[in-house]
């Protein structure tokens, strides 16, 4: 098959190397010329496991292609996909200037018959809106799919290849079969295609993002809670977590959740609710519990230090809102290096791969260290903020004799309080009694 893949981001660019990898020709676009160099010129513009061979190994057979003349992309393929963003408007909807933007200059493009499958996500209703737009500017018949995409950043590459489920939202017969040959060779094992509605797909990708999301803010609530009362949260999340109606994923306290996907697509989904007269009034309360849950961390070492951080040096370890990715799109770590630097501190931070991410918003208003036991070096305390492996099992001996003070903020609940104490640290978990 001909696809072409618009927009060459963490969705796009994975979606088109694992297209490709399945023997279809790929072309990806994008309008950034400095993405699109880089990937002619054998580089990966984001940090993302496996990709870089993925990419390598599909390139080098020529079915995978990368261009910024998108009109050229797009002639001659039958299916089009839509990658774009789809990033937070000020009153919280999801902007869609990017999608609609990219659905004018498909239509304008198209050479022939094409579904246009909406990858990115968006709102319901925004299917009907891509049609009309198209429909204005083509004479070429054509079906519009929403195909919403649930990989994880950090583990995408398998995610895409190995699905739990494929979601296709259409209703149009030729439109549908293309899909389902598209993606035959990705769900052999067992048809875990679901084909539905157009508004019924759009949605579902937001009630899951919704759902773990509540999960992670409803654990960070009863965090807070142990607090108070003397009990741990981990002993709780094991408790609870081995029903097997609950299950144990996503069931960790923590700094808050981030990414560029689930802080966003909460404020969307309550606006969508909104704008329908209806108050999602959970997800209302996972939004404001997770904006507090960020903080959390910063008020614990704030206190710690009697209210006032002057001369104190905190270093940070982890940056991106999770380990495996260098997306730091409204990451906890970013928001706790506000809180301290306000605070009056100094700030080293570590990461794997985030470092220039995050350089590039903060310049230089925090130090940058590639290794953990550098950025700890006199530093009064250390935050754990993303789990990152090398962070999981330090060799606390040799950070201890780094540290000013040996004070250790474990964002993730990763390290052992007990044998941490024993060791002469002051431990400040999440959720893990009270401290
Ligand atoms: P991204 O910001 O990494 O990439 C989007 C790309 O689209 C950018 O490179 C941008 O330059 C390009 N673009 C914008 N307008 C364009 C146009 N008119 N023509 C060509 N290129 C254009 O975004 P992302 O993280 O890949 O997310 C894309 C969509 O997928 C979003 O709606 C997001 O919510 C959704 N999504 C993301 C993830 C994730 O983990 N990142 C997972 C599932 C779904």
């Amino acid at each position: 098959m001909k696809i072409c893949v618009i927009g060459t981001g963490y969705v796009g660019l994975v979606a088109g190397a694992g297209f490709s990898d399945m023997g279809n020709d790929v072309v990806c676009c994008d309008v950034d010329k400095s993405k699109i160099d880089a990937l002619n010129g054998g580089e990966i513009p984001i940090y993302e496991p496996g990709l870089d061979k993925l990419v390598a190994r599909n390139a080098a057979e020529g079915r995978l292609t990368f261009t910024t003349d998108v009109p050229k992309g797009v002639a001659g393929c039958e299916v089009i996909l839509l990658a774009v963003g789809t990033p937070p408007g000020k009153d919280g909807s999801a902007d869609l200037s990017f999608i609609f933007q990219a659905a004018e200059t498909v239509a304008s493009a198209m050479t022939g018959w094409a579904v246009i499958v909406t990858k990115s996500t968006v709102p319901v209703g925004t299917g009907d809106k891509i049609e009309a737009i198209v429909r204005k500017k083509t004479t070429h018949e054509f079906a519009v799919a929403s195909n919403p995409e649930f990989l994880k950043e950090g583990d995408a590459v398998n995610d895409f290849m190995k699905p739990d489920r494929v979601i296709v939202g259409a209703e149009d017969k030729r439109a549908i079969d293309t899909l389902r040959a598209l993606y035959a060779p990705f769900t052999r094992t067992s048809d875990r295609m679901l084909v539905m509605d157009r508004r019924s797909a759009e949605l579902t990708k937001y009630a899951a993002n919704s759902m773990l999301a509540t999960r992670i803010s409803f654990m960070n609530d009863l965090a807070n809670l142990c607090e108070l009362l003397g009990a741990d949260i981990e002993l709780v999340r094991r408790g609870m977590g081995s029903d097997a109606r609950i299950g144990p994923k996503f069931l960790f306290a923590g700094p808050g959740f981030g990414g560029s996907c689930f802080p966003k697509d909460l404020r969307a989904a309550v606006s969508t609710g909104r704008e329908v007269g209806y108050k999602l009034e959970i997800l209302d309360a996972v939004v404001s519990v997770n904006e507090r849950q960020k903080r959390r961390m910063g008020e614990k070492i704030i206190a710690h230090f009697g209210g006032s951080l002057k001369g104190k040096r905190i270093a940070v370890w982890g940056l991106a809102f999770k380990p495996g990715t260098d997306d730091v799109r409204e990451a906890p770590a970013l928001t706790l290096i506000d809180q301290l630097l306000a605070a009056g501190a100094s700030v080293s931070a570590s990461d794997q791969v985030a470092i220039p991410a995050v350089r590039k918003s903060l310049g230089d208003k925090i130090e940058f260290e590639t290794s953990a036991y550098a950025s700890a070096k006199d530093a009064d305390a250390v935050a754990l903020v993303t789990e990152w492996h090398e962070y999981r099992r330090p060799n606390f001996e040799r950070l201890k004799s780094v540290m000013r003070q040996p004070v250790l903020f474990d964002g993730r609940n990763v390290w052992n309080p007990t044998e941490l104490r024993a060791a002469g640290f002051t431990y400040y978990g999440m959720g893990r009694g009270t401290k």
